[in-house]
């Protein structure tokens, strides 16, 4: 056994150039062909990559993917994202513990199938889902589990389980999907039709400041939500020191209610990677990644063969389109379940092969990102629109929308309304313009931009989806009548607390408090100071956390107290005339104390 761990572990790490930034594919790698990274494993990559131990073990047991403990054969996720628990997902988890005998977090006895639940899997337009091994299983519902696992017994093969393909390229045998793309509404920048090579051209005529000056008067922003104009990003970059630049397309869209991306990736990955070219070429980087989720493994193999077809086609590679010093190629880098990974910074290490805890700003990565260099991290939406703009101009762009936000908004679509699915639309629609859309006119609530977002009430239908207004990633959950809104917030703290890195104070204990105070209220044991208290953990958590999940993780209880405050007054206790607090519960202060001693405390 030794022996043999020895030959994978030099197999693998040779694969990769023993190049420790590779980390990410050899873990995943070893997994792969032993099941787990064990200690002896992760001494012996640290030796080959000449790494310490320490360095692969953060790396192990950072990853949800990644496990140093043996697991079964087949590995069952089911989603535990709010969308999924609107669509009973409990009752389905309840059906598989039954169906194979064991508790979430076990592995059935014959060593065979771990069932396990996992943050969004980005396919919360068609769930109940699962991941089973890498396969997308979608539309589970209680009684269908028994025959998934028989299936995955009688098989030993996840792609067996998919009976239906789904449409448009989920159906290629590359992919091999029962995942249905569910575009509602088409726009032009999109999912308009387009010419592989059109953008490139264009912008191989002009110089690489011309691309940016082209890209500014566009007027593109980030599609990430936050908005920063895409034209300086670049520029940034393009004029940081640096002997080598790199382009990073972050894929990993993990906040709950997105899946936009999923479509991009499937239906458009020739006009991301022509994106990807055009401003790798102008900001002078030669080398591009696309941060591919884990969860969206399954449309790996796909993605390298487009890729393959480009760098055959001359739109990557040397010379691209016949320019001499037009540079570029991409590689695909997968996450291994980490939302935080999402964060640019924490997408850098990830690459880096490193945990992907975020790093302290400034430097800012377009001065020292990647390996230390000028790295541009543009979200798969924007460069898709940034080679729409050299496709068909900027002043074509800059048309579409409103003043603040140019071009069409992809919105995932989930929750209560009739229609789920990707629509794209021009920016500047209102929230009830929206919801007539997409079939949610009774809607109590919608949940902007995912639990990050804001949380808005009816009062604020008539607000604008742009970045004047209401700005959006693209998470859009539709919040119905029957709601108790405060579900919803747990759900989504349960979310950051789970997904917190850990490493600043503020976020790793923060969240905790807010859930542990929510919680009280929701169990009808809240005072009316609780709400005080909530309102200034959530400023703090927000003012003092190191990134971008803490600076918003309170969302869903800061907006929800502030648009939802009825729902909160409900469920509190009347406060106490006499000073004593209504909500202390001796038995339960006690019972620890009373496990510990064994017996029960004597009435005096
Ligand atoms: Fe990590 Fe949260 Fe701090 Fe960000 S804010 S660095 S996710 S602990």
């Amino acid at each position: 056994m030794a022996e043999n761990l020895e030959k994978v572990i030099q197999e693998v790490t040779a694969r990769y150039g023993k190049d420790r930034t590779r980390m990410m594919d050899i873990v995943r790698e070893v997994q792969a062909r032993l099941g787990h990274v064990s200690g002896a494993a992760m001494d012996l990559i640290a030796r080959e990559v000449k790494s310490h131990r320490v360095e692969v073990e953060g790396v192990v047991t950072f990853y949800a993917f990644y496990t140093d403990r043996p697991k079964g054969r087949h590995v069952i996720r089911v989603t535990d994202c709010v969308t999924a628990r609107m669509r009973h997902v409990d009752e389905v988890v309840a059906a598989f513990e039954k169906e194979l005998g064991i508790r979430v977090g076990e592995t059935t006895p014959d060593g065979q199938i771990t069932l396990e639940r996992t943050s969004c899997i980005g396919l919360c337009d068609q769930g109940p889902a699962a991941l089973i091994d890498d396969v997308p299983v979608t539309y589970i519902s209680s009684d269908k589990v028994k025959s998934l696992v028989r299936v995955l017994r009688e098989t030993g093969d996840a792609k067996k389980l998919v009976k239906t393909l789904g449409e448009g390229n989920n159906a290629l045998d590359l992919v091999h999907s029962m995942v249905i793309n569910n575009i509602r509404k088409r726009g032009d920048v999109i999912f308009a039709p387009f010419e592989s090579g059109s953008a490139i051209r264009n912008a191989a005529a002009v110089s690489p400041a011309e691309v940016i000056r082209s890209v500014k008067t566009a007027r593109l922003r980030g599609r990430g939500g936050a908005g920063f104009p895409a034209g300086m990003k670049g520029e940034f970059a393009r004029n940081a020191a640096g002997d080598r630049k790199f382009l990073l397309c972050n894929a990993d869209e993990g906040e709950p209610g997105t899946f936009k991306d999923r479509v991009i990736l499937t239906e458009a990955p020739d006009l991301l990677f022509e994106g990807m070219a055009v401003a790798g070429y102008a900001i002078g980087a030669t080398e591009g990644i696309l941060y591919l989720r884990g969860e969206y493994a399954y449309l790996r193999p796909y993605l390298e063969h487009v890729l393959e077809q480009r760098r055959a086609k001359k739109l990557l590679g040397k010379g691209i389109a016949g320019k001499a010093g037009f540079d570029f190629d991409v590689r695909i880098q997968l996450g291994a379940g980490a939302y935080i990974c999402g964060e640019e910074s924490g997408l850098i290490r990830s690459c880096e092969g490193l945990r992907g805890s975020p790093r302290d700003r400034p430097p800012f990565p377009v001065e020292r990102g990647y390996l230390d260099l000028p790295t541009v991290v543009n979200n798969v939406e924007t460069l898709c629109c940034a080679a729409r703009v050299l496709e068909k101009g900027a002043a074509w762009f800059a048309q579409i929308g409103s003043e603040q936000s140019s071009g069409t908004k992809l919105f995932s679509v989930s929750g209560d309304c009739r229609r789920p699915g990707v629509y794209e639309l021009p920016f500047g629609l209102t929230v009830a313009e929206f919801l007539k859309e997409v079939g949610g006119d009774d809607a109590q609530a919608v949940q902007v931009g995912g639990p990050s977002g804001t949380c808005i009430d009816r009062g604020q239908f008539g607000r604008k989806l742009g970045f004047e207004d209401l700005p959006t990633g693209g998470s859009m959950i539709v919040i119905g009548p029957q709601r108790d809104i405060l579900d919803v917030a747990a759900a989504f703290m349960e979310f950051f607390v789970e997904e917190s890195c850990g490493w600043c104070a503020p976020c790793r204990i923060g969240n905790v408090l807010i859930r542990e105070r929510l919680e009280r209220i929701r169990a009808g044991k809240g005072l009316p100071e609780d709400l005080t208290y909530l309102e200034e953990l959530c400023t703090t958590v927000k003012k003092t956390s190191r990134c971008g999940l803490g600076q918003t993780s309170p969302n869903p209880v800061a907006t929800t107290l502030q648009n939802f405050r009825k729902a909160y007054e409900a469920k509190l206790l009347p406060a106490r005339q006499d000073g004593r607090q209504p909500t202390f519960d001796l038995r339960a202060a006690l019972s620890e104390a009373v496990r510990v001693q064994g017996r029960e405390p004597v009435a005096h």
